[in-house]
């Protein structure tokens, strides 16, 4: 009986995100780094940290008060629970403290069920229902219900890291929040971070937010994190958000790739990308979302569009300012990076994309007009023939324009293939544009003409930003 018990004091990291955001969330509270450096003392202690955070609610009135914080979240995380029964108004402190205590309390081993923790296999204390695992966590665990029962059987660790999971959250428009990752050196210091800024939001008085919030601000925060973290990430990172209130059952889980997390990361730790990296946020904001939160969005579900955007945006540039923009060469190191390591193009397929727009700004760059460079840029356009377009350059390449020491075919078969006939052809033709703006601005190039014909890009850059990125 006594290792059944020491068991039941113990929190083990199980497959379940939500029951290791909440394992760290209870090594946090206990101001330890890891659910493994936790003693049956320091769980017990950092178990009745929580609940005494919910008994100081008994004396509140309303959720709105100051020190109403954990009633408030209650009615998302908990509702019909023992803190907010309907009955709550006309119950004394003295019962409401009485009932937050029983549900918080570990059942009496007499009364244990006889069925395995749904989480970690180690015997359950109880039958949990939904008050306690919001909904969509249990679903997975639907098979774990025998009949006859309603609900889960878990642990009592377990459920304590559920009820520890919004601390590790953040808690915000009637949600919970959370980052996890399966590299736990990357959950612990993120979980540390946002159970430190929940204590601190219960603590103070409470605010009336008002109007939308910001598009995105999840994402961002995912973003923010990763960015600001000082090692490798192993792994990719989800954000989780959740409602498990009576009039929203809300599980959403999305996750940011470990290779983009990791190139986000690198564009604060590495000096090289990091000048370009505010000319990359630039272009990929909209009337509706900043650049930043709109760059996570799309680290989370759209990654090629960062691409696609940044040269819609230079482009955009070019026919605002009527110069090639010097923000050109800033963001190579970052576009190349990219392709790379985001979008997993081959080395060797970049550096003949390169190559190649090495040919294309010695063909465009010996006409000062714009005309040659628009017409290049529109045939990268919706409705564009750059087909057409190569071909008919390849003639006037081979007989008339070609630079001594250059190859004498400019689209070999192989850049054909990359361009033409590849499941990331698209990708490759934003890169040919981009890389073809960065050697004209290295071979000092800049468009002379009449305003028109330098505006008349503006479409090309809208259709390049407009357009389905697969
Ligand atoms: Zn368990």
């Amino acid at each position: 009986m006594t290792d059944v018990l020491d068991q039941q004091h113990q929190v083990l990291l199980t497959p379940s995100p939500l029951q290791r955001v909440g394992a760290f969330a209870l090594a946090s509270l206990a101001r330890v780094s890891h659910p493994d450096q936790l003693t049956a003392d320091s769980f017990t202690a950092a178990v009745a940290t929580m609940t005494r955070h919910l008994l100081a609610t008994a004396d509140v009135a309303k959720a709105a008060d100051l020190g109403g914080f954990w009633l408030g979240a209650s009615y998302m995380l908990w509702p019909n629970s023992k803190i907010n029964p309907t009955a709550r108004g006309k119950q004394s402190p003295a019962q409401r403290r009485e009932l937050i205590t029983e549900w918080r309390a570990l059942p009496d081993p007499a009364v244990w069920p006889a069925a395995p923790c749904a989480y970690c296999d180690r015997p359950a204390c109880k039958w949990f229902g939904k008050v306690d695992i919001p909904l969509g966590v249990s679903v997975e665990h639907r098979n774990t219900t025998a009949p006859g029962h309603e609900g889960t059987p878990l642990c009592y660790p377990c459920v304590a890291s559920l009820w520890a999971f919004p601390y590790g959250a953040s808690l915000s428009g009637g949600r919970a929040a959370a980052i996890h990752s399966w590299d736990d050196a990357f959950l612990a210091p993120m979980t540390r971070l946002a159970v430190k800024r929940t204590l601190a939001k219960a603590q103070a008085p409470p605010v009336k937010t008002k109007g939308d919030p910001p598009w995105y601000a999840r994402e961002l925060a995912v973003l923010e994190a990763v960015r600001s973290y000082d090692q490798r990430i192993h792994c990719g990172v989800e954000l989780i958000v959740l409602s498990n209130s009576n009039k929203e059952q809300l599980l959403r889980v999305q996750e940011m790739g470990q290779p983009i997390a990791e190139w986000l990361r690198s564009t604060t730790a590495r000096t090289d990308r990091r000048a370009g990296y505010r000319t990359l946020v630039a272009a990929q904001a909209s009337k509706d979302a900043s650049g930043e939160a709109f760059l996570a969005k799309r680290a989370f579900d759209d990654p090629a569009a960062v691409l696609h955007r940044t040269t819609a945006y230079l482009l955009g540039r070019v026919s605002a300012k009527r110069v090639l923009p010097a923000e050109v060469s800033g963001l190579a190191p970052l576009v190349y990076s990219y392709c790379i390591e985001v979008l997993n193009m081959d080395e060797k397929d970049v550096a003949r994309i390169k190559d190649l727009a090495a040919r294309l700004a010695a063909l465009l760059g010996q006409d000062s007009r714009p005309g040659p460079f628009g017409g290049f840029m529109r045939a990268n356009a919706k409705g564009g023939d750059l087909y057409g377009w190569f071909r008919s350059q390849s003639v006037q390449w081979l007989l008339k324009t070609r630079p001594a020491g250059m190859p004498r075919t400019l689209l070999p078969v192989e850049e054909y293939r990359l361009l033409f006939d590849d499941e990331r052809a698209w990708s490759h033709r934003r890169l040919l544009v981009f890389a073809v703006m960065e050697a004209l601005v290295e071979a000092g190039w800049q468009p002379k003409g009449s305003a028109e014909e330098i505006e008349d890009i503006a479409d090309v850059a809208e259709s390049l930003a407009d357009e389905e990125t697969n």
